[in-house]
Formats: structure tokens, sequence, C-alpha cells
């Protein structure tokens, strides 16, 4: 330990790394650029976080186990972010966990374990020399991936435990437990899945794959919910986005396939591709109840319905 304080104090700052993917439905996560940002420090996670701590750019210690790191508007989050955005000197940081609104947003929770692809990290490999894990893969409801079309791992292939999110192992495709390599694994197709739940995979995976895409414009979304003379001043790009972030589509969409294929009783459908829907669904109808001002103003507008 002694040696890592006295690694900080001969630096002044940390490297400006680049996040990976802004702006993109491939954005890497929040705990990705930790381990990444340690990575080429060669420093602990452990040792960047008692730094932080004792530089009070937080208000409490960082605990490392904590499930909620890639969770945006966590007060917990948003100090670390804010934190790594100091040493860096970088303002993108926010960009790797999604913030689009102020009030609740439905993308918003995240898994307590570690998920990835396979191929998407022997990709990586070969292509950039670069693992990096997506922001996609942590949230809520995601089980595939959408490029290789084949289910998420949850588990190590070489010790069958479960990754936290956060490891000591500063490179992301090798098991924390066990040191195994998490790419060395055949992919399970989603064919193994149920044609609901391969068609919930791809509804919900094309929504949040918008939100994500939109996020690292929610600054300017927010400024726009919180100031109402705002409305007139947004172009038609900027209503179109709202629109999809209020996910009216995807609803729209949803509540068809239920008709189409004659399911009433979806809340106690024993699918898990009907189930996940219709949690999909009520997240997104929360979402607009919670946002109901900005919502109503998107309905009622003339620019709404010029659309
Ligand atoms: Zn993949
Ligand atoms: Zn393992």
């Amino acid at each position: 330990m002694l040696i890592q304080h006295e690694y900080f104090k001969s630096r002044s700052s940390f490297y400006n790394l680049d996040p990976i993917g802004i702006g993109t439905a491939n954005v890497e996560s929040l705990t990705s650029f930790i381990m990444r940002l340690c990575k080429v420090h060669h420093i602990r996670i452990r040792a960047l976080f008692t730094y932080i701590y004792k530089q009070r750019l937080v208000s409490k210690p960082i605990s490392f186990q904590s499930d909620y790191f890639n969770r945006g508007k966590m007060l917990y989050n948003q100090e670390i972010t804010a934190a790594l955005g100091k040493l860096t000197k970088r303002f993108d940081i926010a960009f790797l966990s999604l913030y689009l609104f102020p009030e609740y947003i439905y993308g918003r929770d995240v898994k307590k374990y570690r998920v990835w692809c396979p191929s998407c990290f022997e990709e990586d490999e070969s292509s950039l020399a670069l693992v990096y894990d997506r922001l996609l893969w942590n949230l809520e409801f995601v089980k595939i991936c959408n490029v290789h079309k084949c289910l998420l791992e949850t588990r190590c292939p070489g010790c069958s435990r479960k990754n936290p999110v956060l490891s000591v192992k500063l490179s992301i495709d090798f098991c924390h437990h066990c040191g195994y390599k998490l790419s060395n694994v055949v992919p399970k197709s989603i064919e193994c899945l149920s044609i609901h739940e391969r068609n919930a995979q791809e509804i919900i995976i094309n929504q949040l794959c918008l939100l994500l895409s939109l996020n690292y414009k929610g600054r300017h979304f927010i400024s726009f919910y919180k100031e109402e003379q705002c409305f007139g001043k947004l172009n038609r790009e900027d209503i179109s986005d709202i629109k999809k972030v209020f996910g009216m589509e995807t609803m729209g969409y949803i509540t068809k396939y239920f008709l189409e294929n004659g399911i009433h009783n979806r809340t106690t459908h024993k699918n898990p591709g009907i189930k996940d829907m219709h949690y999909f669904w009520t997240r997104i109808f929360m979402f607009q109840i919670l946002n109901k001002d900005l919502y109503d103003k998107l309905h009622n507008s003339a620019l709404f319905i010029e659309l």
C-alpha cells in the first residue's frame, strides 16, 4: 500500500483514457472503464478507491463489492463518475451509465454479476487488442448478444462461478476466481430459446440500444425538461429523439405482439419471453407516467403532430 501511495503522490493526474463507444449502443460500462484505467496505470482497483476517498472526492469509502457501479442516478455512481472525471480530466465518463432523464428511466436496473459474449471478447482481442465490457450487457432484461446471436455467458467456463461486476483481475476477459479465460467457451446459439424469448430479446434490445445511443444527448434533454420555455427551441430531430426515448413505438409493438399471439394473461404467462416483454412494457409505462408533463407536451404539441 505504501508503494501505491508513493506512486500516486508522484503523479499529478491520471491518463486521459478514452472511454469506448460513447454515443453508440456499444458503449462500455463504468466498471469496464475503471478496470482499464487501473490496468494502464498498473494499480489495483482497491488502491484507486482508497486514493479517491482520501482525496475527499467521494463522501464515503467505496465498496468494492457494490452491485451498483453501473447504475446511473445512484448517488454512489454519480460520485465515482465525478471523481474519475476530475482525475482523468474527462467530461464524458457520465455517459458510461444510463442517465438520460431526471426521473426513473426504464433501462437503469443493472445485473449483480458480470455477463459477457465470448465472441465479442475474441473479436475485441483480435481487432482492437482492447477487450471491454458493454453497458448493454449489464442492463436488466438483456440475455443475448445482438451482434453474434448467442446467449450471454453468466458463469466461468473453468470454475462455473459467477463473476462480480468489478474484478481484481484487471483483464476483463479473465475469471475473477480462477483466472480462466472467459472467452474460452463455445457460444450457445439463441436457437435454444423459445420463439417468444427470441422475439422479446429483439424488441427489448432494440429499444435499449436506442436509449444508449441517445444517452450522450442526456444533458440537452435534461435542460429541456427543467426549462419549459426550451420546448419551442427544440428542433425536429430533438423531438424525434425524445419520442424514441419514450418508447411509444416499442410499447405499441409489444401490445400488438400480445394481441396477434392471443396472449391475454401476460402477467401469469409461463414463458420467460412474455414475462420480460410485459415487465419491460410496464417499465416504459412507468417512465411515461413519471415524466408526464413532458409526455403530454409531446402529445399535444403541433411539433409532435408534424412528425
Ligand atoms: Zn457478441
Ligand atoms: Zn473461474
